[in-house]
């Protein structure tokens, strides 16, 4: 009992505030990351891989398709068009799908890849590296540029600046018309804005898109990653100890320090030197600013420009490449990584089956809807003929992108007679109204509540049948 419980001092620290003192504690922001540009082979890899995003993002919505803008994202209309697939408020399980496929590709990238995501396919991370690829072309490498933002401002430094401002933001904005492209038919886009003849709402959400793209690759840059991205908080839950991360080797490169290289393995080995040369090229690359030596952090986004810049490194001295690479945790510890294991054969099989559920529900998917609604007023009454009729509204929806006339039918009850259209034409993406009223004879019928079904079909373009059948009810009270 007389053992004492160990007590932490949680003492509150006091909070400077600041004085007018001259010795003021710091409020600056960050400081500036000057990132050193690299090469390499995964420097290489990321700059195809951006081009073939930004070949994509840039493209896509001048694609056609059948005389219509292929991709287009008609929000006012409520109307997505992927090529040939038009979809619908009403189509929200494809939207479904299309989310948790997206999720479930997420968590398996990650939890085998880490953040690859962000390193190489983020568009934070792509326009990030267009900006600083015209700072570079335009004020010089990495050294350059600390020493022209410590300058006081001269004619160089102001032609400098202009003209990297203005290559960022053409840059934004051709970027933000591209992006309202994808919402907007994109040809009359560029015509109305150039011409300055858009709506207030196409230049404003133009003017935004710009403004934000040309703060967050220009200034933000690392802050979007490290304190905005919710990706970066909850990665951590996906990774295990075989997740291939950029990591640096500790029991190889440590104890680190600078040495010739004409120094021998013995000497190395004399002095208690590690293979890291304590040359800080692999900080200077790193967009977000880190020191990978520290071990794995939130803000490493993956890139591997480290990995290019120590790879770099290590061959001039001679040595082995590698002392930072993607690695797993279990690798790193001297084991080898497991690349089936539970989670990620977990992961594979919620894709693999989401996948097939996506692709199923897009293929079995029938451009046509129908929606009908009972007359709540009568429930049925008899008619100049004698025949008993029930009233109903019909809705249909055209969800393919031509338009089509269809017919309509009815089946599930004795001799039917249909008062009304029995031929509609509905333009493509409309929603046709069309009241109709159904006589039955009497000797046809039972008293109380029958079965029945409304058919709506036409035969499109190609020669494909396109119908629908809905149930509903046709009722009988009895009282004539
Ligand atoms: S530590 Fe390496 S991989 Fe991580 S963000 Fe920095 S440069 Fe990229
Ligand atoms: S680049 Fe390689 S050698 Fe240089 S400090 Fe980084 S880990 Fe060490």
């Amino acid at each position: 009992m007389n053992q004492r419980i160990k007590v932490k001092d949680i003492t509150p620290v006091k909070i400077q505030k600041p004085t007018n003192s001259p010795q003021k504690p710091d409020y600056s922001g960050r400081s500036r990351i000057y990132v050193r540009a690299v090469e390499g082979v995964i420097e290489n890899f990321r700059r195809l891989f951006g081009f073939i995003f930004l070949g994509i993002f840039a493209v896509g919505p001048w694609l056609t398709y059948d005389g219509q803008q292929a991709i287009l994202f008609n929000i006012g209309e409520q109307r997505f068009t992927i090529f040939a697939l038009t979809l619908w408020p009403q189509d929200l399980t494809v939207l479904a799908y299309i989310l948790i496929v997206s999720a479930f590709a997420l968590f398996f990238i990650t939890t085998f890849a880490g953040r690859v995501w962000c390193g190489f396919m983020c568009p934070q991370t792509t326009w990030t590296y267009i900006y600083i690829w015209f700072e570079h072309k335009i004020e010089g490498p990495r050294n350059k540029r600390m020493a022209l933002d410590k300058r006081k401002l001269d004619a160089d430094k102001f032609i400098k600046k202009s003209a990297k401002h203005g290559a960022w933001v053409l840059t934004a904005l051709l970027t933000s018309l591209t992006f309202v492209g994808y919402f907007t038919p994109i040809h009359q886009l560029f015509i109305d804005f150039f011409t300055l003849d858009t709506t207030f709402w196409v230049a404003f959400w133009v003017l935004f898109f710009t403004g934000c793209t040309y703060a967050n690759a220009g200034f933000m840059r690392e802050i979007m990653c490290t304190h905005m991205c919710p990706y970066a908080r909850f990665q951590s839950a996906m990774f295990d100890k075989d997740t291939f991360t950029v990591s640096y080797n500790p029991a190889r490169g440590e104890t680190r320090g600078p040495r010739s290289r004409k120094t021998t393995q013995e000497q190395l080995a004399e002095k208690g030197l590690g293979d890291c040369i304590d040359c800080n090229l692999c900080v200077q690359v790193c967009p977000t600013g880190i020191d990978i030596r520290n071990g794995l952090q939130y803000e490493c986004i993956n890139c591997g420009a480290c990995i290019d810049a120590c790879n770099g490194v290590m061959d001039k001295m001679g040595y082995e490449k590698g002392l930072i690479g993607f690695t797993s945790e279990h690798q790193l510890a001297g084991g080898t990584t497991k690349i089936f294991r539970p989670k990620l054969i977990g992961y594979a099989l919620v894709l693999t089956v989401m996948c097939s559920l996506l692709v199923w529900e897009i293929a079995s998917r029938v451009p046509l809807e129908l929606d009908i609604i009972r007359d709540r007023n009568s429930l049925d009454r008899e008619n100049m003929e004698g025949l008993i009729e029930n009233v109903y509204t019909l809705k249909i929806l055209n969800k393919s992108q031509e338009d089509a006339v269809y017919q309509i039918s009815i089946s599930g009850i004795e001799s039917p007679k249909l008062y009304g259209d029995s031929e509609v034409s509905v333009a493509a993406g409309e929603v046709y109204t069309l009241p109709v009223t159904v006589g039955v004879e009497i000797d046809n019928l039972e008293v109380g509540t029958q079965k029945m079904y409304f058919h709506v079909d036409t035969v499109n373009t190609q020669g494909q049948t396109i119908k629908v059948e809905e149930p509903t009810t046709f009722i009988f009270t009895g009282v004539f």
